[in-house]
């Protein structure tokens, strides 16, 4: 295919209308045509990157290869593209404003006054663009967060505004996502809402190409064609998203509404052949007809918010589909864990997960979760603050140090089992000053994970500030819980087990991050598999 064609996809009238999805699948079924695909997410909050932002506000902080701190619906792009995104596919406000001042301050714009339009525009231009500039994809699909009329997302609708004149009609496509109520009442679906939306965004010069209808109710062809005459789009350009069981059924809803066809129309590129789902349909096959159920406990303390594990509930979904199983996930809160209680929170799963997490509000809770699980052989899976429990609850009960912490928690440990890495210790600043990103992980022959991993050597993701102290190393050795996981340059313990124990593994990396449908992560495929022996 020639020059890459840019498409853009904007929300109205809520929030939470699944846009991340509908461009993730338009994004899936791009590329099960064969097209080279990448999305990015463009959101208009001040912050300069997620990373800073409490996980009940925004869900959780998803975290790229290259080491950006994300919005989580990067995963969701990585999930279904199978792709790894970076720091350019995610871009805020705050990023923005802040290139834009630290370039004034250098004296770049030569005494001009520097303005939302053309500075900031511009700047979110470039953003875009930028992924373009290697010619290393067909198609950049751009969401933009936040909702047409919101005063945050103007400088962002007026910049694709302007870069449809920029990169030609030909090369450009609007998507605009819409809800359209239903009234029980009168039991009608309403497309108000939806004209309103779509007059928003002409007012700000955009004419949609293409309509995405979001409904609990199928659409009927009278509907469809009022929405289109109203909005002045084609009706096959009226394309509906009804309500799923499971996001991995909206690609195949898209393919069956026609959004990738109409999507190529729009660009004059001619095509025959259909995308071709197999291996994603064989995917949600297994998803949907696995009778069999097990339960994990995902013990955590944001779990108000689904969307604060949103990374690992998609991993143990995968991996319950590979094993054929349907994973309950139960979350247990863990300040409500107490010593009097835990056998009742806990009695009764196939497997414990204690999830990643700062700060001490819950830490015993955790604690005591771990022990649960070590003492009565329930597979137990501990992701980063989750690792740091495990080696916590070792140190107390089975090497005997009363009072090992880390010093996350306790900064006067006597046994600081989990401490500041030296370069940290002077770090003051927040955002995006963690252990992030990347890095290698050299496997142990024989272990449980190179045994999940059927490789010597593996690259996981980070986001954490504390690490295993290696100064207790040969006294963990000794009493049985051993490093299977070690990063080949600095040394550092990434993975714990217990041999003897059924399934015991903690990791200081984040592997829900790199869990897709196509690639299921191994150790969430091995932990369910151990639960689902533990089960028998
Ligand atoms: N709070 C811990 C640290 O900073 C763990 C972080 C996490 O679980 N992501 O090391």
């Amino acid at each position: 295919m020639g020059s890459t064609k840019y498409v853009f996809v904007t929300g109205g009238v809520t929030s939470s209308l699944g846009k991340g999805i509908v461009s993730a699948s338009l994004g899936r079924l791009l590329q099960a045509r064969g097209y080279r695909v990448t999305i990015q997410k463009l959101d208009p909050y001040i912050n300069v990157d997620p990373g800073t932002l409490n996980p009940y506000e925004h869900g959780e902080c998803y975290v790229t290869d290259d080491g950006a701190e994300t919005d989580l619906d990067l995963g969701h792009y990585e999930r279904f593209l199978d792709i790894q995104t970076s720091q350019a596919n995610n871009v805020t406000t705050g990023r923005i404003y802040q290139e834009v001042i630290n370039k004034e301050r250098r004296g770049d714009y030569l005494g001009k006054t520097v303005q939302v339009i053309p500075h900031i525009t511009d700047e979110i231009k470039k953003r875009i663009t930028f992924l373009g500039r290697k010619d290393e994809y067909d198609f950049i699909i751009t969401e933009i967060g936040g909702t047409v009329g919101d005063i945050e997302s103007l400088p962002y609708i007026e910049a694709v505004r302007q870069l449809r004149w920029d990169l030609g009609v030909e090369n450009t496509v609007f998507i605009h996502l819409t809800l359209v109520p239903y009234l029980a009442a009168s039991g009608e679906l309403k497309t108000k809402p939806t004209q309103h939306s779509v007059k928003v965004l002409l007012e700000a010069g955009i004419q949609p190409d293409v309509l995405v209808l979001r409904a609990e109710h199928e659409l009927d062809e009278d509907l469809r064609r009022k929405v289109a005459l109203f909005c002045n789009v084609a009706l096959e350009a009226v394309i509906q998203s009804i309500d799923v069981s499971t996001i991995y059924e909206v690609p195949l809803l898209m393919k069956e509404e026609g959004l990738d066809v109409i999507v190529l129309k729009k660009l004059h590129i001619e095509t025959k052949e259909t995308a071709d789902l197999k291996e994603w349909e064989k995917f949600i096959d297994r998803l949907k007809s696995s009778n069999k159920e097990i339960r994990i406990a995902l013990v955590g303390k944001y779990v108000e918010l689904n969307d604060s594990y949103k990374s690992i509930l998609e991993s143990l979904t995968h991996a319950g589909a590979v094993n054929n199983v349907k994973v309950k996930v139960v979350f247990v809160h863990s300040e409500d864990v107490s010593d009097a209680n835990v056998s009742e929170k806990l009695g009764g799963f196939d497997g414990i997960l204690v999830a990643p997490g700062f700060g001490d509000r819950g830490i015993d809770g955790k604690i005591l979760s771990v022990t649960y699980a070590r003492e009565n052989n329930v597979p137990f899976f501990g992701i980063c603050l989750g690792l740091q429990c495990a080696v916590i609850e070792f140190a107390r009960n089975v090497m005997g140090f009363d009072d090992a912490h880390s010093t996350e928690m306790n900064s006067s440990t006597k046994h600081p089992v989990i401490d500041l890495m030296e370069e940290q210790k002077g770090v003051t600043k927040k955002g995006g000053t963690m252990r992030l990103g990347g890095y290698d992980c050299l496997l142990e022959k024989g272990s449980l994970v190179q045994d999940a991993y059927r490789s010597d050597m593996v690259r996981e993701r980070h986001r954490h500030r504390y690490e295993f102290n290696n100064d207790f190393l040969e006294s963990y050795k000794k009493h049985g819980m051993i490093p299977t996981g070690i990063n080949p340059e600095s040394g550092l313990v990434e993975i714990m087990e217990q041999p003897g124990h059924p399934w015991f593994v903690g990791t200081q990396f984040h592997p829900e991050y790199r869990s897709t449908v196509l690639n299921p992560h191994p150790l969430f495929i091995s932990f369910i598999k151990a639960a689902i022996e533990n089960r028998k």
